[in-house]
């Protein structure tokens, strides 16, 4: 590269504005925490790109832990339901969030969301939050953990461009392995940079569709 220009801090615009914001969001999410930890409820933020595999995941997930918990779930998107639609099928309760132009969920909205889900019944809280790995590092919702979920066919390059998300993440699902052949993916080698970025994660490497890797991420969860 020729140059590089880095911004600095209050050279973005509304950087002041943001700081309250993001002040007033950590604020709920404890309120959050509080809420949820009195009813004893699990609460797990899903967070990764559009495409990646979130909605699958806990698919996979809803079909292995019903039995054993009361499960609900909050479904963060722009203007669809497609993803809380194909969450119904599993007789699982579902709220939608659509944050319109928004590109992350905030605690705010699960907030909302919470008011409408009768906690004291519910065990595990899986939220989708929006597709992007970005923004949603900032805005923690008051969930217990939270994971990422990246897929092979997204390029070797998601772990260390998304560096902030991954610091975030307690576990960091790595789907579509049957792909990595075809994507010419080097699977080792977005696990190592998860590790070098967060060596606390766990990496777990699944097939959403085929279920492959679920348990692995049961028990990465403790659940
Ligand atoms: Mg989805
Ligand atoms: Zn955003």
């Amino acid at each position: 590269m020729d140059e590089t220009i880095k911004a600095e801090e209050g050279e973005i615009f509304d950087i002041e504005l943001e700081e309250d914001f993001l002040e007033k969001n950590r604020k709920i999410a404890e309120e959050n925490v509080s809420l949820l930890k009195k009813y004893g409820t699990i609460a797990i933020d899903i967070m990764g790109s559009i495409g990646s595999g979130k909605t699958s995941l806990i698919e996979r997930l809803i079909e292995r832990l019903k039995t054993k918990y009361r499960i609900a779930v909050i479904n963060g998107d722009l203007t669809t339901s497609i993803d809380s639609d194909i969450i119904k099928r599993h007789g699982i309760k579902v709220i939608q969030i659509n944050t319109g132009k928004e590109c992350h969920l905030d605690a705010n909205l699960v907030r909302k969301a919470l008011r409408k889900i009768d906690i004291k019944d519910i065990n595990i809280l899986f939220i989708e939050n929006v597709g992007n790995l970005i923004c949603p590092a900032d805005f923690p919702l008051g969930a217990d953990k939270r994971i990422v979920v990246i897929s092979v066919t997204e390029g070797p390059y998601m772990v260390v461009k998304h560096p902030f998300i991954f610091a975030e993440a307690s576990v960091v699902v790595i789907n579509k392995v049957d792909l990595a052949k075809a994507m010419d993916v080097d699977v080792k080698k977005l696990e190592d940079d998860v590790k070098s970025i967060n060596p606390s994660a766990k990496v777990v490497k699944t097939n959403c569709r085929t279920g492959e890797g679920i348990s692995e991420v049961i028990k990465a969860l403790n659940l």
